[in-house]
């Protein structure tokens, strides 16, 4: 019997043997920069001429790896390899593959500091987000592994006179898995285990600004006892392959986090019956969002109000699905709100993610930043600057937090996903119309409300049409098992990673009518 589950606790840096010993860390990981990590095909590592240099966002000269990237000929072996492994590893009991997971996570916690200093230098995580990525993969583990088993026991059902009946969860086969760079570790392994202890084999094609970190994912996994050719390690540019992986007629399940361009282009593909292909392509698709935080007159403390607000907004460069990207006052208070706002955002220190001064750290890549810049010109014409606004110094892709006053709703920086640390505040006559602002986006991933009004919070649990909401706090940090995560609308197909539905969506039923 396993324990219940519970999440993992964060590392505390305030002590100075936990500062020590991630310093330590980073510096390890600095010591293999520039190694050449290969592919892994149906158990056969491969190294390709051409590889993925990830950089480090915090200084883009250094190259963390060179990581081997799969052509479209190279992502159609490994969607065969995978179809090849399924018929074993199909019939494995769910226990004995959720022993691997707990197994993973028992890696995971030994090998923790190492994990999240790779993040700090491949993702430009801050200490902390990194840390809370890499716990939040190590409760994907230990939850999904409980999950396997409760669906591997006998489902109720009704007993017919004269019947044996029974129900139940089996396999469905090759699993194309997906994930983006913002929780390069959390959202490969939540994914990837969940596929995998529902007996599926997996295609792991990571994206490509954080490769290295889904290789060390891979071989924790193998290192756990996964036998070879159950999970290929598949990196490469998803508009060079992604396509073959998608379309292939082998391919039974694709689960996708990321934009929602390109989530509503696999659906699409998925979509079309290949020759060959016997089967409706199951696609698991979360995808962006446009996350408001309202804030009400009655709002019991309306600075703490501001404050979750940025740290919602600036978190992880505001770089999360769930980042607070609108923030929508209520007139009466909303020159007190704002006034906290700025204040916060101008605590916030921006520099190199290893050094733990850093509140902020880089965005991603120079791509994300331009977008990101674009963006910032736009807002200049659509609402009031009221911190940030430019880039900020040193070598690495650093932006200052950026808050726009006095957007309007429908504006470009209040309706776009912006994916960097720029909110829009947009003001609100009445509550009505602060509820209409914030369903106003084509998404419905997070939201949050501040109120002390009870009927203003029954209202926002009935009317707030958001996959997740929060009353009372910030809207990110979705924690497993108390939080399943996922969207409506735009932001995807509400999967709820991290609830009880999710592992259900890597199954299919089966039952059993016997005459007796
Ligand atoms: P992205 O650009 O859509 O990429 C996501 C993944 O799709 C990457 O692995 C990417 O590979 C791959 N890809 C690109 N084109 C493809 C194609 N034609 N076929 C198959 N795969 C393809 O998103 P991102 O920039 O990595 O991540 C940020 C986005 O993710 C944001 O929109 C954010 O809101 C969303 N997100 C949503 C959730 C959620 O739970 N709802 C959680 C986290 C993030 P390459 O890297 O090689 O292009
Ligand atoms: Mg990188």
């Amino acid at each position: 019997m396993l324990s219940p589950f519970i999440n993992e606790t964060y590392l505390d840096f305030s002590i100075p043997a936990n500062r020590k010993s991630m310093m330590d860390a980073i510096g390890l990981v600095e010591g293999t920069f520039g190694r050449h990590y290969p592919l892994n095909v149906g158990g056969k590592e491969i190294y390709t001429d051409r590889e993925i240099a990830s950089l480090n966002p915090s200084d883009p000269s250094q190259v963390v790896g060179f990581v081997s990237s799969a052509t479209p000929e190279i992502a159609d072996q490994a969607v065969r390899a995978a179809h090849e492994a399924f018929a074993a590893w199909s019939s494995w009991q769910p226990e004995a593959r959720a022993r691997i997971l707990l197994r993973a996570a028992a890696i995971m916690r030994r090998r923790r500091l190492e994990l999240d200093a790779v993040e700090v230098l491949e993702a430009g995580k801050p200490w902390l987000e990194a840390d809370a990525d890499v716990a939040e993969a190590i409760d994907f583990c230990e939850f999904y592994a409980r999950e396997a088993i409760r669906y591997g026991a006998p489902q109720p059902t009704v007993q017919l006179p004269g019947e044996e009946d029974t129900a139940c969860y089996i396999p469905c086969g090759v699993t194309v898995v997906i994930p983006p760079w913002n929780f390069p570790l959390a959202i490969a392994c939540g994914m990837t285990t969940a596929a995998l202890v529902a007996g599926n084999t997996v295609v792991l094609k990571p994206a490509s600004p954080t490769p290295v970190i889904a290789w060390y994912l891979a071989q924790i996994l193998r290192e756990a006892g996964l036998p070879e050719g159950v999970l290929q390690f598949c990196p490469g540019s998803g508009g060079a392959m992604g396509d073959t992986l998608v379309a292939h007629p082998l391919t039974r399940i694709i689960a996708f986090t990321g934009s929602m361009s390109v989530g509503i282009h696999i659906n699409e593909l998925a979509s079309k019956v290949q020759p060959g292909q016997i089967w409706l392509k199951r696609v698991i698709a979360e995808m962006g969002g446009k996350d408001a935080i309202v804030v009400c007159d009655d709002a019991d403390d309306l600075c703490e109000a501001a404050r979750g607000a940025v740290a919602a907004a600036f978190g992880y460069q505001g770089q999360k699905c769930s980042a607070c990207s609108r923030l929508i006052v209520m007139d009466e208070v909303y020159d007190k709100v704002v006034a906290c706002v700025v204040e916060a955002t101008r605590e916030i220190t921006v520099g190199a993610s290893k050094d733990l001064a850093s509140r902020m750290g880089p965005v991603i890549t120079e791509s994300a930043m331009k977008s990101i810049m674009a963006y910032i010109e736009i807002g200049n014409g659509e609402g009031t600057l009221l911190c940030g606004g430019f880039r900020a110094e040193g070598p690495g892709y650093f932006l200052q937090p950026t808050v726009f006053g006095d957007v309007k709703q429908g504006a470009r920086i209040e309706q776009e996903e912006i994916f960097g640390p720029v909110l829009a505040i947009t003001r609100a006559v009445d509550f009505d119309d602060a509820l209409r602002i914030a369903n106003g986006t084509i998404y419905g991933l997070t939201g949050a409300l501040y109120s002390r009004s009870r009927q203003r919070l029954e209202r926002a649990r009935r009317e707030f049409h958001v996959g997740n909401l929060y009353l009372n706090r910030k809207c990110t940090g979705a924690m497993v098992g108390a939080h399943p995560f996922g969207g409506f609308n735009m932001s995807g197909t509400d999967s709820k990673a991290g609830g009880r539905d999710y592992l259900a969506l890597f199954m299919q039923g089966k039952s059993v009518a016997e005459r007796m």
